[in-house]
């Protein structure tokens, strides 16, 4: 047996649907399908985990299921020739606390075609802090390279500065000399937490995030994104000829209220990005980037670790706004 939080969905005699979850203990019976069993040292909270937990509707899609989009551990077991008992392990998305049971959990038994060795000098705890999140950053960072974006092609926007994403986004940005401006609704709370991460600037993002023009001024070599409908709208306005903008999340929706008028009159990009579904290649070459670019000691500073009773406070605090930075959930705690 382990422990576990389980999400379940029962169904009423008139078809409503209630979605619960709880910290519960589960048998070995109970594992899915998979060629590797790990023994799970950390995940962490991001704002799909918050929704899973939360009882909300869009990220469970099989119950009941072991929430937890991420995990990091050591391999107990496995039949998959690339991985043996003792190996330490990284597990972003690719299903997991989606249809496929995940991290928040003592034992966790998944496909082996999507782990990561977790990076020579990387510890398991910061592994697990930067998370879906900070991949999901630096798949964004690798984007914005791929579209040609230097530190001297200008500013570069990060949205949801003080989220998950937008918090490691700003510090591997800085990392690797852009000047970076941080757009956040919490400015006079966090100004001085974004600024220590490497903001040159910050943005008030009701600047942003109301219906704007087709065109707008240019300012903006590239952007990361994690808000989508207006302020995706008006960031590709503003960017400058030939730019690249990352669209990772919807924070504010998932509508995009644009026109192709930057597509076809200053030549931008609009790179999606998904850490879910990301090939291993990729995977491994961010992991990779992340364990030579990542300043561990601002990683530290944004990370809170909690244990897997209090997920649910934590969860309850990302859908609220509440959380700036990065929770890392110890599942032996
Ligand atoms: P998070 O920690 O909750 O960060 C989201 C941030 O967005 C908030 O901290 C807030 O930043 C800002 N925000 C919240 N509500 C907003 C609103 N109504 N209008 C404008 N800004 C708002 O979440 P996360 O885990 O970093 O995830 C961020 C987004 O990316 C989510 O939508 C998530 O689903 C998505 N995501 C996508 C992928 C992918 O593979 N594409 C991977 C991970 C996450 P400020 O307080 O600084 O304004």
């Amino acid at each position: 047996e382990f422990r576990a939080i389980v999400v379940t969905r029962t169904e009423d005699e008139a078809g409503k649907r209630t979605q619960s979850s709880a910290l519960t203990r589960v048998g070995d019976e109970a594992l899915m399908d998979g060629d590797v069993t790990v023994a799970v040292e950390f995940s962490s909270i991001n704002y799909k985990d918050g929704l899973a937990l939360m009882g909300k509707p869009g990220v469970a899609r099989v119950w009941p299921l072991i929430a937890g989009i991420d995990l990091v551990g050591t391999v107990e077991s496995s039949s998959d020739p690339r991985w043996a008992a003792g190996d330490r392990v990284i597990l972003n998305g690719a299903g997991i606390g989606e249809s496929h049971h995940g991290g928040l959990a003592e034992r966790a038994r998944v496909s082996g075609a999507s782990l990561v060795r977790l990076p020579e000098g990387v510890s398991a705890s910061r592994a697990a802090a930067i998370g879906t999140a900070g991949f999901t950053a630096m798949l964004a960072v690798l984007a914005l390279e791929r579209g040609g974006v230097t530190p001297e092609s200008g500013d570069v926007l990060v949205t949801g500065a003080a989220g998950g994403v937008g918090s490691i986004a700003v510090t591997l940005l800085h990392a690797r000399g852009y000047r970076v401006v941080a757009s956040t609704g919490r400015a006079e709370e966090l100004g001085d937490y974004l600024r220590g991460l490497g903001a040159a600037e910050l943005l008030d993002r009701s600047t942003i995030s109301e219906a704007g023009k087709p065109l707008q001024t240019q300012r903006w070599a590239g952007a990361i994104d994690s808000v989508g409908s207006h302020t995706l709208a008006n960031i590709l306005a503003q960017t400058n000829q030939g730019g690249v903008v990352a669209s990772c999340g919807l924070a504010q929706g998932a509508d995009l209220p644009t026109t192709v008028m930057p597509f076809i009159l200053r030549a931008v990009t609009l790179a999606g990005i998904n850490s879910v579904e990301a090939p291993l290649a990729l995977r491994e070459e961010a992991w990779g980037r992340l364990a030579d670019d990542l300043d561990f000691d601002l990683l530290d500073g944004l990370t809170e670790v909690i244990s897997l009773e209090e997920s649910f406070g934590a969860a309850e605090r990302i859908l609220a706004g509440q959380v700036h930075g990065r929770t890392v959930v110890d599942v032996r705690r």
